[in-house]
């Protein structure tokens, strides 16, 4: 029997529509929570994508007048994965080609804060008394800025439930002109520094962390380094003023989705007993990718956006030296154009030993951390990342920078850490070129030595994973956000 009502919200949800982590967690973690007896309901706006994918479905609510935002209506369905949803259809703002966020050339959605606007204010609407369901939720758990304004719009509705707001990036904040606060008929007194106001601006993220009750994020060492200056993107003093308020915790994976032994992607399966299927899948990736057919060779990869944030320009820095070494190099991604071409041009420089792939590819993604030797992943900062969880999962030693959930979920290969079987990858401190091209070779070296790679591997892929862990601590917070100790 159901004893919480959570009514989830998200931008973005896997399978149905995703540009990265935040789909992950929306498609897996409210699996976890409802088997653990929480009856989580999953709000999302109706992208075409998300429109063209619905099961059977019903009409639930039509939102004909909500004062600043164009007639919408609310979807039932119930996802494959069990998981009911609520589908935010107004097709004036939802309905167009291109991505959730912007459009096909990258460029913003301009009237962003209209679309997440709405979103967060339905979600409002359902968590108070001026809800048309008859099923209502005991508190409303919103995720990143698109969400921000729940708490807003909450704090002044009648007979509103609490809310929590999961933050899986502090970059992304959401920051419109203030003319926002009456286009989307916000309370006047909430523009202000003890609000939503920042530097001049409204900021939905801002509202979000102002007005949760409680605020979580996804691995507890970001949740310590967002309340610092340097990775708190200016929002350091309110979370560190509400840091009693504050929960990390880490994200888990989806273990049906990336499981060796049964992926639909890949040509041949493996698990930690019988292994000979990875040697076939590296096999299959140089032959896909063009790549030198050749068991021995070190084969690294990428699967990630290729931004700032995620520290590949320092790997395209060290690309050449790195490849006098007998090594080869795969890249899934797509971003700054710049790390683009970079990647494209050594992939001409040198046929055989590195591939490009520029582009999002679901599937090449999972042959890669399958095919691969060493994962790369030297993100500036990563509030949890997920590739070093799949990688770890694929026998793929992840080499990380020692930030956000990478340092929470990554152990560093050490004599003590290979003998105690902790170790699980390859962990540098300090972002710079060096330090990186040290620890690739410090990998390779280890992969020399079969003995202790294949121990280091088992470690990995013996590693539990599943959002059970975090499903129960998710569950405590709501418990504490309702004053509960425990189930009544
Ligand atoms: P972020 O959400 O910051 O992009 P995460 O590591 O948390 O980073 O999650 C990224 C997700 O998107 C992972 O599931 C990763 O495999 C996937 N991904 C990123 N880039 C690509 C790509 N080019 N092709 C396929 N999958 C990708």
């Amino acid at each position: 029997m159901f004893e919480i009502k959570v009514l989830f919200v998200t931008s973005e949800i896997a399978p149905l529509i995703k540009t990265g982590g935040l789909a992950d967690v929306s498609g897996a973690l409210p699996v976890a929570l409802r088997e653990i007896d929480i009856d989580v309901r999953v709000l999302i706006p109706g992208y075409p994508k998300v429109m063209a994918q619905l099961g059977p479905n019903e009409v639930v609510a039509r939102f004909l007048e909500i004062p600043g935002f164009p007639p919408s209506r609310l979807i039932f369905s119930i996802m494959e994965s069990g998981v009911p949803l609520l589908v935010l259809d107004c097709p004036s703002l939802y309905a167009r080609d291109g991505g959730p966020y912007a459009d096909a050339n990258g460029n913003d959605w301009v009237d962003n804060s209209i679309r997440f606007g709405l979103l967060s204010k339905v979600a409002a609407i359902l968590g108070s008394e001026e809800s048309p369901l008859s099923w209502q939720p005991d508190l409303v758990h919103g995720n990143d800025w698109q969400t921000g304004l729940t708490g807003a719009y909450l704090s002044v509705a009648k007979g509103a439930v609490p809310n929590v707001v999961t933050i899986h990036n502090l970059a992304f904040q959401g920051n419109f002109p203030p003319k926002n606060v009456q286009l989307l008929h916000l309370p006047p007194q909430s523009f202000q520094p003890d609000g939503m106001e920042f530097y001049g601006n409204m900021s939905f993220l801002k509202a979000g962390i102002f007005y949760a009750y409680h605020i979580t994020t996804v691995s507890p060492n970001y949740a310590r380094e967002i309340q610092g200056e340097a990775l708190g993107f200016g929002l350091q003093g309110l979370l560190h003023a509400r840091r009693n308020d504050v929960t990390g915790i880490l994200n888990g994976i989806d273990t049906d989705e990336w499981n060796p032994e049964t992926d639909k992607h890949l040509p041949h399966h493996f698990s930690v007993a019988k292994m000979s299927g990875k040697a076939l899948n590296k096999q299959a990736l140089q032959s896909r990718m063009g790549l030198d057919i050749n068991p021995e060779v070190p084969l690294l990869g990428v699967v990630s956006r290729l931004t700032h944030q995620k520290g590949l320009d320092l790997l395209l820095e060290i690309a050449q030296s790195l490849l006098d070494l007998p090594v080869q190099l795969v890249i899934l991604g797509s971003g700054e154009p710049q790390m683009q071409n970079t990647a494209n041009e050594l992939a001409l420089r040198y046929p055989g030993k590195v591939a490009a792939m520029i582009g999002f590819d679901e599937g090449l993604s999972h042959l890669i951390e399958a095919g691969i030797d060493l994962f790369i992943m030297p993100s500036r900062f990563e509030p949890c990342g997920l590739n070093q969880f799949y990688s770890q999962r694929y026998g793929t030693p992840p080499i990380v920078h020692s930030t956000g959930g990478l340092a929470d979920s990554v152990v560093d290969c050490t004599p003590d850490t290979l003998k105690n079987g902790t170790a699980s990858g390859f962990v540098f401190s300090g972002m710079t070129t060096e330090n990186l091209y040290t620890t690739i070779v410090r990998a390779i070296d280890l992969y020399r030595d079969q003995r202790k790679w294949k121990a280091l591997r088992k470690n990995c892929m013996s590693k539990d994973f599943t959002w059970k862990t975090s499903a129960l601590a998710y569950r405590d917070v709501y418990l504490k956000v309702l004053g509960r100790t425990e189930y009544e």
